[in-house]
């Protein structure tokens, strides 16, 4: 049987804009979003400096304590930039100050300090932001590192004024920690548990570990998570003689959850402790507001169902090279944000949403192709970047609670070849492959576009900023993802 991938207008999410507009866009991004004219000509003066050699993307060592860096004289006296960097190894989202002072130029007017930060891709200074020096030359800035392990080098520079002449200070490398909340302590009857906080990161090792106090032959102590508003056994173990356990806690996908132990005696008897919140989270903060998110289908909520895996194809024959790590590394951004499993099948010669589409639910659940404006029926009108969306069964399907659900069964993402070049290859700054394909997967996994709000990926337009979920986007997946439960068919 074949069938159209998409029918119905509201389903086919094309994203469009000019060429132009992409093009300024991608230019601002890699340059420097919002830079001013005397921000510009200060990324001109320091674009390539001699002044400090980065060390390699992947240094992790920092020093741990702050660093008051003065330069040495070389030019000539008074032309010498002060810095404080404060702490090198700040939290992760919380601001950390730099101060210092700038030579003072002749007249004693104020200068332009940059902040710089060094991009490892490109091997150039990039500028951040700016202040303009007050008495004495001193100046203050601040910086908030939302990823952790992530070393980013900055430097300060002042461009050229009356009577002195540019000049960068040594770079410093910062590196933002992880602070947890730290682990909570709860005493129930019959058991006390040891909780790994109210917050944990994705994909780090967790353990909820406790002492049934209650006298129990050999209890079996399950960790159960409220699933789809049913309590669903996520791991199970057999406390020791001293009523000892540990239990794994799954962090492997994002998202706010109720967790409880539940204790049996094997005679019948179970005792839950009251229902404990956790809440898995990324690794940087997410920008934005969780409320700002749109679903294909919000009533009945419209997903696919999380206890199958989704198998994949893709249509490389049209793709720039590098094109399947790409698919890759975005399935697994939204694997991470809904707790989907996406399985590779192979590559297919299928293209979603284009004339003559021969899509069929045995090539495969989800196809990712890359097609010619020619071939789109109209679809990639100029500027349009790609199209995705999901197709729904036509009968409802129920979660654990018998609440209906709108269950996806297929779902389509087609890029514009038009957009091979305009692509940087890879995820990070900018308009990148991966952004585009996070972007296009998320309306085949449920979401619709959100305006108003360019943090989010699922804005119309993509390519603001990084390629990592907004606040509003990750809120939106995990809506539609395996937190809502298994699906079954309705009756
Ligand atoms: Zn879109």
């Amino acid at each position: 049987m074949s069938t159209k991938l998409s029918s119905a207008p509201a389903r086919r999410l094309a994203d469009a804009r000019t060429p132009a507009t992409v093009a300024l866009l991608a230019a601002a991004i890699i340059v420097m979003p919002g830079a001013s004219a005397p921000q510009l000509a200060a990324r001109a003066a320091g674009a390539v400096s001699p002044s400090a050699t980065p060390t390699s993307a992947g240094a992790r060592s920092a020093p741990s304590q702050a660093v008051l860096e003065r330069q040495p004289e070389t030019r000539r006296s008074g032309t010498r930039i002060v810095v404080d960097w404060g702490d090198l190894t700040p939290v992760q989202g919380e601001r950390t100050a730099i101060a210092g002072s700038v030579p003072v130029p002749r007249n004693g007017g104020p200068r332009w300090v940059y902040l710089e930060e060094w991009n490892f891709e490109d091997g150039v200074w990039a500028y951040r932001k700016d202040t303009r020096s007050g008495a004495g030359g001193r100046f203050r800035l601040a910086v908030t590192l939302d990823r952790v392990n992530e070393p980013r080098r900055f430097r300060i520079s002042v461009g050229k004024g009356p009577g002195v002449p540019p000049l960068a200070s040594k770079a410093a490398t910062f590196t933002a920690v992880w602070q947890p909340a730290g682990p909570v302590t709860r005493t129930y009857p019959g058991m006390t548990v040891v909780w790994p906080g109210a917050k944990v990161l994705v994909g780090s090792a967790q353990v909820v570990r406790g002492t049934v106090t209650a006298r129990l032959a050999k209890p079996s102590v399950a960790l159960q998570r409220e699933v789809g508003g049913r309590w669903t056994e996520i791991a199970r173990t057999t406390a020791t003689g001293a009523g000892d356990f540990a239990l794994r806690l799954p962090t492997a996908y994002l998202g706010t959850g109720s967790y409880r132990l539940s204790i049996t005696d094997g005679a019948g008897g179970a005792v839950e402790t009251p229902a404990e919140r956790l809440s898995i989270i990324p690794d940087y903060t997410p920008a934005g507001r969780a409320a700002n998110y749109s679903l294909v289908s919000a009533s009945p909520v419209g997903r696919w169902d999380p206890c199958a895996p989704i198998g994949y194809r893709v249509n490389l024959a049209k793709a720039p090279s590098g094109a399947l790590p790409d698919v890759r590394s975005a399935l697994a951004e939204v694997a991470e944000a809904t707790g989907l499993r996406f399985e590779y099948r192979g590559t297919t010669s299928v293209v979603p949403f284009a004339a003559g589409d021969t899509f069929d639910p045995a090539v495969a659940d989800l196809v990712i192709a890359w097609a010619d404006p020619a071939q789109m029926r109209g679809l990639f009108p100029t500027g349009t970047l790609g199209v995705g969306g999901p197709e729904f069964r036509p009968t409802l399907a129920v979660d654990p609670s018998g609440t209906p659900v709108r269950e996806i069964y297929q779902g389509g993402v087609t890029i514009n070849t038009a957009f091979n070049k305009a692509l940087k290859p890879g995820s990070g700054e900018g308009l990148t492959r991966v952004a585009a394909l996070m972007h296009e997967i998320g309306h085949a996994v449920g979401l619709m576009h959100v305006d108003g709000d360019p943090a989010q990926l699922m804005s119309p337009s993509v390519g603001y900023g990084l390629d990592r979920w907004g606040a509003g986007d990750l809120a939106g997946l995990e809506t539609v993802g395996a937190a809502g439960g298994c699906l079954t068919p309705g009756a």
